[in-house]
């Protein structure tokens, strides 16, 4: 448990813009910063930083919060271990108290193989440094390649015993063996556990924010049929294709830089760090995956790709290339002299030598492929026309058309053909790519899409507002479902609408008594709702209602702050939502004349005059959209009765009809509505 006062410093310390840079890169908009959404796929920033308002808000997925909602989403984590995260980052103490045994069991699954995997990293480093064997072998063997204990320490480097050590350890650290299974750090077999990376030398994987996901351990004795390096499996915390290596350490200097370099490995990145360079990661050996370019994306539009100079390669490397370039990301490429890598290049080098190097060298991407193929196919025309389509493929999925346009003159000198055929073909490949993109849509999903399909339901999810009466909407008949749905969502926007001015500005004075009293606009929609007898359903609206009638007369109450940082992460994330909606106002409101049954979405008033005259209409609206749908499931009861010949309940039914009307008529007079 962390003390209310604690978790008030980090909010004070945890400035929005400062901890969101820290996972995508904010350019200056206005008063807001805006940067590529972390939480969906998109091209074009729509992701907005408010630094005044302390909020960030995506207009494309419709996420929004404060700087703890943001690392409790992004990192999925816990309240608690979001508010850690922050005070880890601004040197905040915590005091806590122990937690019960009760807590201890109901931290998530998640957490506790981070906290394992955090413990093994420590284990791992205590063996390289502290050990005989350790210092014998690990240690030995890191400083033979040339890599100084500084950038040892950096990259957290560790040593894993040669025997079922780590299994033993944390077993006496109290680790529970599902853990131990489920982290990859060990295996099972018929003979029990073992440790999976017995006898290597240790380089810890961090997320994008500096936590242990997963581990990649290097063999040193020769052995056969055992791999070089063993990755630790995927897992709860870990996806080998979502991760970069070295991105942690790497994201403000490529935020600097304004560029990223893209090498293979991880000896790579540790090498080219040791030569001063640090704008540098690494896919981890395998090929580029679309989810490491979104990541790497967010930080950067510029990507360099080290190759190392052989042929072989400089073709493998050529695939995936085009997921790049559909990112709207400029590539380019450096061929480092034959038989070097990066990371036996960077360690003949200084920085500033490598990265004159860089700047000699490196060409654009399609000017690069071009030439490559070009030579391949020297003095054979069908092996020619291979090449310019291949090389159209490229520039057909670069988003922007301008860019598209220059490289189409590029090539169309550097292929001798007109630029009017180029551009003729990339059309075609546009089409085809358009219709394949239509069918794979009108497919069910199967296999590969499913994550896909699963982030976007995700996504919706978030988006919509909580249902007003998800219990009452399962009783009713199937066949009046969508009526009452459309009731629902007009019920909703109203409910919406009251809260937002609550949230927004319910300290305010709506009205000032002729005794010098004055009457706030929480103290009157409070009363209002009472007076009427009117309960939220939805238990998170109830909150906000139960939360405001508690602290409302408190000195110096501010409503938008105390909702905006309250402790419960979903009314904060809420608060924000509507703090930064425009507020939807129908059309009879509206001063301006704006044709029926359309909703315009305008700054909610904030000065008194108005507040005074919104406040009772919302209120109206509120009833009136209650009151339809009463008179609606009446309607519905008289006609089911009514099925089943029950006269009884029909003539109960028909004598609280006329009440009913008799609202409605009230409300639609004082609204100035014709009645429908
Ligand atoms: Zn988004």
């Amino acid at each position: 448990m962390i003390p209310r006062e604690t978790i008030d410093r980090i909010y004070a310390s945890a400035h929005i813009e400062d901890v969101i840079s820290d996972y995508v890169t904010l350019r200056k908009r206005g008063a807001n910063l805006i940067g590529l959404c972390p939480f969906h796929d998109e091209k074009t920033g729509s992701f907005t930083v408010s630094p005044a308002k302390g909020i960030y808000k995506c207009f494309g997925c419709g996420k929004a919060g404060n700087a703890v909602n943001f690392i409790m989403e992004y990192e999925q984590c816990s309240y608690t271990d979001a508010l850690r995260t922050l005070a880890k980052k601004y040197n905040i103490e915590i005091q806590e108290r122990e937690l019960t045994d009760e807590e201890k069991q109901a931290q998530t699954e998640r957490e506790s193989m981070f906290m394992l995997n955090e413990w093994a990293n420590n284990w791992f480093r205590h063996n390289l440094w502290e050990t005989e064997e350790g210092r014998n072998i690990g240690l030995k063997y890191f400083l033979e390649r040339g890599i100084r204990e500084d950038i040892i320490k950096k990259f957290c480097l560790g040593y894993s015993p040669d025997r079922n050590a780590l299994y033993s350890a944390a077993h006496s650290a109290k680790f529970d063996d599902k853990y131990l299974e489920n982290t990859g750090l060990c295996g099972k077999s018929e003979r029990g556990y073992y440790d999976r990376f017995k006898g290597r030398v240790m380089f810890p994987i961090y997320t994008v924010s500096g936590k242990v996901v997963a581990f990649a351990g290097r063999i040193l004795k020769k052995q056969e049929h055992v791999g070089k390096y063993v990755n630790s499996p995927d897992s709860l915390l870990y996806s080998k294709q979502k991760e970069l290596y070295g991105l942690s350490l790497a994201k403000q200097t490529i935020a600097k830089k304004g560029c990223c370099y893209l090498v293979e490995g991880q000896m790579d990145v540790i090498s080219m760090h040791q030569a001063g360079i640090e704008n540098v990661v690494s896919s981890g050996g395998t090929a580029l995956t679309k989810y490491q370019i979104r990541l790497l994306h967010r930080f950067t539009e510029n990507v360099t790709i080290l190759y190392d100079g052989d042929a072989a390669g400089i073709h493998a490397a050529l695939r995936g290339i085009d997921m790049l370039l559909e990112q709207g990301i400029n590539i380019k490429v450096v061929l480092l002299p034959d038989g070097e890598d990066p990371d036996s290049f960077a360690r003949k080098q200084n920085a500033t030598d490598f990265i004159q190097f860089i700047q000699d060298h490196q060409q654009d991407f399609i000017r690069f492929k071009t030439n490559l193929l070009l030579k391949d196919a020297e003095g054979d025309p069908v092996k020619r026309s291979e090449v310019v389509r291949n090389i159209m493929e490229s520039v057909a999925v670069i988003p922007d058309r301008i860019t598209q346009q220059i490289y189409i003159k590029d090539c169309s000198r550097l292929l001798d053909i007109s630029e009017e055929t180029l551009l003729s073909e990339v059309k075609r490949l546009q089409n085809i790519a358009a219709e394949q993109e239509q069918k794979r849509r009108s497919q069910p999903t199967t296999g590969q899409n499913v994550s896909k399909t699963d982030e976007v339901q995700a996504n919706e999810q978030n988006v919509t507002a909580p249902s007003v009466y998800p219990d009452s909407r399962n009783d009713s008949p199937a066949d009046t479902l969508s009526t009452s749905d459309i009731e629902d969502k007009k019920l909703n926007e109203n409910i919406q609408n009251i809260l937002q001015v609550l949230v927004r500005y319910g300290d305010r004075t709506l009205y000032t008594n002729e005794d010098g009293t004055t009457c706030s606009l929480g103290q009157y929609i409070l009363t209002d709702l009472d007076n009427d007898q009117i309960v939220f359903q939805h238990p998170l609206y109830r909150k906000i209602i139960e939360e405001l009638r508690l602290h409302l007369n408190e000195e110096g109450f501010c409503a938008e702050t105390f909702f905006k940082y309250h402790i419960d992460p979903e009314i904060s994330a809420l608060a924000v939502n509507l703090i930064s909606e425009k507020y939807t106002r129908s059309k009879i409101y509206g001063k301006k004349s704006i044709s029926e049954n359309v909703n315009v979405e305008v700054e909610l008033p904030s000065d008194e005059d108005e507040l005074t005259d919104l406040v009772p209409h919302l209120l109206y609206e509120l009833k009136l959209a209650l009151i339809n749908r009463q008179i609606d499931s009446l309607r519905m009861q008289l006609q089911h009765a009514q099925e089943n010949n029950d006269e009884e309940t029909m003539l109960q039914l028909l004598r609280q009809q006329p009440a009913l009307e008799q609202i409605k008529r009230m409300l639609c007079l004082a609204l100035g509505r014709r009645i429908k």
